[in-house]
C-alpha cells in the first residue's frame, strides 16, 4: 500500500472534516453550509462509506486530502503531510513530493519549462538576443529566474523529439498541449516556435501550461506563425477558468497584505511583483471566473483591477464586477491613463506605479464619477441617460446601505427627488439579469430537451455508482452515445476502468480522468448516495428500469427524427434507393420504439 492509500485507510474523512466545520448527519451522510462559498442552506455533502465529500453548491468535491489542501490552501504534498501526522504514517521525507506527480502531463510541461529555459540561457545569437530584449524591457535577472521565463527556437520539432527521448509518447506528448498534429495528418511538430515562453504554474507549484508571445521582428526575421499570443490548450491538468497566471508566486503576499492586484499581461505581472507589489497576479481578457473569485476569497476580499481605460467599461469588465459583489468581495479600480501599461510604469518610474495602485478607488465611484461627469445639468434626456446608466448597478449592490448611499449622490448631483430614484430602481432591472447573448439564440425547447437529457443521464450515472450490480447493467446495455454528450467521456473512462479491475475504488485517482470528469464523477458519487440512500432493492430496479428505457427511447426518437428528414430530402430529389433505405431503416427503429413503449 502507498502511503497515500494508507494515511486515507487510517483516518476518517467525517471526523477529519468536522475538525474544521460542524457537521450534522442526514441518513447516511452528513452536511454542512460550504466552507468555500456562501450559501445559506447546506449543500456541502460528506460520505462516510464512500469517504469523499461534495458541494453540490459550488460544485467542488474530493477525498480527505484534498479537502485539508483546499481548506488551508496549501499544497497536495503540505495536506498530506498534515493528515499522515495525524495518521502515524511515517512518510519518507522530500522523495515523497516528487513521486506524487507520477502523472506524465505534470512531468512534461516541467521537462518543457526546463528545456526552454535552458534554451534562454545558450550562448547562440538568438539566446542572446533574447535575454537582451529582456533587458530592455526592464526585467531584471533574477525576475527572469523567478518566473521561468524560457524561448522556443526555430527548429520545428526540437521540444518534440527531446520528450521522445526521455521516454514519453507521442500521444501524452500531444495531450499535455506542447505538440500539434502535422497538416498532413501524419507525425507531430512543437506548438510553440520562436516564442518568448511564460511558464503557468498551478497553486502547488507545477507547471501546467504556457502562454508565449511571438518573437518574429524582434530576435527572429522570419514571418508569424500563428497569433502574438499562443497559450496551451486545455488539458488533463490545465483548466484556464481555474488558474491565475502568477498565483503560486503572489500567494503568500495576497495573504500577508489581504488585497491583490489583477493585471492583464504577464509582462505586468512580473513587473508589478519586481516593483515590489508581489500581490499582484495576470488575468488574459481582464474576464474573471466564478472559480478563479473563489480562489482568490479564500486568500482575500480585497481586489484592485487594473484596467486601461476603455477595458474598465467593456462587458468583460462589468462580468467580473458583478461575479465579484455577488462573491460580497471588495473591488477597486486602478484605472490606467494614456496607454500605459503597469510593465511601462514599473520600468520608467516605480514610484507612479505605487501611487496608482495606493489611488485605486471602489469600482461603484469611479462609474458614478464616469458617467456623472459627463451630464449637463439642464438637459433632461442627460439625466435620464446617466439614471438609466446608474440604476442597473446600484441594483446590484447586496447591501442597502450601499444602495441608498449611491442613490443619494445621485439625487444631490443631478438634482433629481430621492423617491423618484427610489421608484426607479425597484422598476430598473439588476444588470446581470439579462440572460447572455449566446442563450437567447438557443431555442428554449430545445435547451429544455438538452436540460432533461443530462439531468436522466446524472441520474442513471449516480444509480450505477451506487450499486455495481447496475453498472454492469448499463455498460453491458447502453453505449456512450445513449448519454448526454457532456457525460459520455467520464461513461468511456469508467467502462475502460471497470472492465479491466471490476470495481471502481481507485477511479477518482488512477482513472486517468480530466479535472472536469473527476468532478463529476465525485459529485454523481455523492448524489447516489443522497438520492438512493434509502432505496429498496425494487425501487432502485424500478428506477434504472425506467431510466435506461427512457434515454433509449430518446435516442432512437432523435435518430427516426434525422432518418425522416433524410426521407423526405430523398422524395424530393427523387431518389428511390435511398428512399427505401431510409424507409428501411425506420421501420427497424421503430419496431425497437414500440418495443420499448409497451
Ligand atoms: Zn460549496
Amino acid at each position: 500500500m502507498n502511503p497515500v492509500e494508507e494515511v486515507k485507510n487510517r483516518l476518517d474523512i467525517v471526523e477529519i472534516i468536522s475538525g474544521y466545520i460542524s457537521l450534522s448527519q442526514a441518513g447516511a451522510n452528513w452536511r454542512a453550509r460550504c466552507p468555500f462559498h456562501n450559501e445559506k442552506t447546506p449543500s456541502f455533502m460528506v460520505s462516510k462509506e464512500k469517504q469523499i465529500w461534495h458541494c453540490f453548491g459550488c460544485d467542488k468535491g474530493g477525498d480527505i486530502i484534498t479537502f485539508v489542501q483546499e481548506y488551508e490552501g496549501i499544497t497536495f504534498g503540505e495536506a498530506l503531510r498534515i493528515l499522515a501526522e495525524k495518521a502515524g504514517v511515517v512518510l519518507e521525507n522530500q522523495r515523497f513530493e516528487k513521486k506524487v506527480d507520477y502523472n506524465p502531463f505534470y512531468q512534461l510541461n516541467k521537462l518543457a519549462a526546463d528545456f526552454y529555459q535552458a534554451k534562454l540561457s545558450n550562448s547562440d545569437e538568438a539566446s542572446i538576443k533574447t535575454g537582451k530584449y529582456l533587458l530592455n524591457r526592464g526585467l531584471t535577472e533574477a525576475s527572469i529566474k523567478k518566473w521561468q521565463l524560457g524561448l522556443s527556437g526555430s527548429a520545428w520539432d526540437e521540444l518534440y523529439l527531446y520528450l521522445r527521448d526521455q521516454g514519453f509518447s507521442d500521444e501524452h506528448i500531444f495531450q499535455a498541449g506542447l505538440i500539434v498534429k502535422k497538416k498532413s495528418g501524419l507525425g507531430y511538430v512543437d506548438r510553440f516556435r520562436q516564442r518568448l515562453m511564460f511558464p503557468i504554474a498551478d497553486a502547488q507549484s507545477r507547471v501546467v501550461g504556457f502562454t508565449s508571445r511571438t518573437l518574429a521582428h524582434i530576435i527572429f526575421a522570419e514571418d508569424d506563425f500563428g497569433g502574438k499570443y499562443i497559450n496551451s490548450p486545455q488539458t488533463a491538468i490545465y483548466d484556464k477558468s481555474r488558474i491565475l497566471y502568477g498565483w503560486h508566486l503572489a500567494k503568500e503576499s495576497i495573504r500577508q497584505k489581504k488585497y491583490l492586484i489583477i493585471v492583464e499581461g504577464n509582462m505586468d505581472a512580473i513587473m508589478a511583483h519586481q516593483a515590489g507589489t508581489n500581490n499582484t497576479i495576470a488575468v488574459s481578457g481582464t474576464a474573471l471566473t466564478i472559480e478563479q473569485l473563489r480562489l482568490i476569497k479564500r486568500y482575500a476580499n480585497n481586489v484592485i483591477l487594473a484596467f486601461d481605460g476603455d477595458a474598465a467599461g467593456s462587458r468583460a469588465a462589468f462580468r467580473s464586477f458583478a461575479l465579484g459583489w455577488q462573491e460580497d468581495m471588495n473591488l477597486k479600480i486602478l484605472v490606467l491613463s494614456g496607454g500605459d501599461d503597469p510593465a511601462d510604469m514599473v520600468k520608467t518610474d516605480k514610484e507612479r506605479w505605487l501611487q496608482a495602485v495606493k489611488d485605486s478607488v471602489p469600482v461603484m465611484d469611479y462609474y458614478f464619477k464616469r458617467i456623472v461627469a459627463g451630464v449637463d445639468l439642464n438637459r433632461s434626456d442627460h439625466k435620464k441617460l446617466a439614471v438609466g446608466k446608474l440604476l442597473p448597478i446600484i441594483k446590484f449592490l447586496k447591501s442597502r446601505v450601499e444602495q441608498a448611499h449611491y442613490l443619494q449622490n445621485l439625487s444631490d448631483k443631478l438634482q433629481i427627488p430621492l423617491n423618484i430614484l427610489q421608484g426607479d430602481l425597484e422598476q430598473a432591472k439588476s444588470f446581470i439579469d439579462k440572460p447572455a447573448v449566446n442563450n437567447i439564440e438557443t431555442p428554449r425547447t430545445e435547451r429544455e430537451r438538452k436540460e432533461a437529457l443530462l439531468l436522466l443521464s446524472e441520474k442513471l450515472l449516480a444509480l450505477a455508482f451506487f450499486k455495481p450490480l447496475y453498472l454492469e447493467k448499463i455498460i453491458s446495455d447502453l453505449a456512450p452515445e445513449f448519454l448526454d454528450e457532456e457525460l459520455q467521456g467520464l461513461y468511456r473512462k469508467v467502462i475502460i476502468y471497470y472492465t479491466k479491475q471490476h470495481n471502481l475504488d481507485n477511479f477518482a485517482d488512477a482513472g486517468d480522468l480530466l479535472l472536469t470528469e473527476k468532478n463529476d464523477y465525485i459529485r454523481l458519487v455523492m448524489l447516489g448516495e443522497m438520492e438512493y440512500g434509502d432505496y429498496s432493492e425494487k425501487d432502485l430496479q424500478g428506477d434504472f428500469f425506467s431510466h435506461t428505457k427512457r434515454l433509449k427511447l430518446r435516442k432512437y426518437e432523435a435518430e427516426r427524427d434525422l432518418l425522416i428528414a433524410q426521407l423526405r430530402q430523398a422524395e424530393l430529389s427523387g431518389d428511390q434507393d435511398r428512399q427505401n433505405s431510409a424507409m428501411h431503416q425506420i421501420n427497424l427503429l421503430n419496431k425497437d420504439i414500440n418495443k420499448l413503449s409497451s
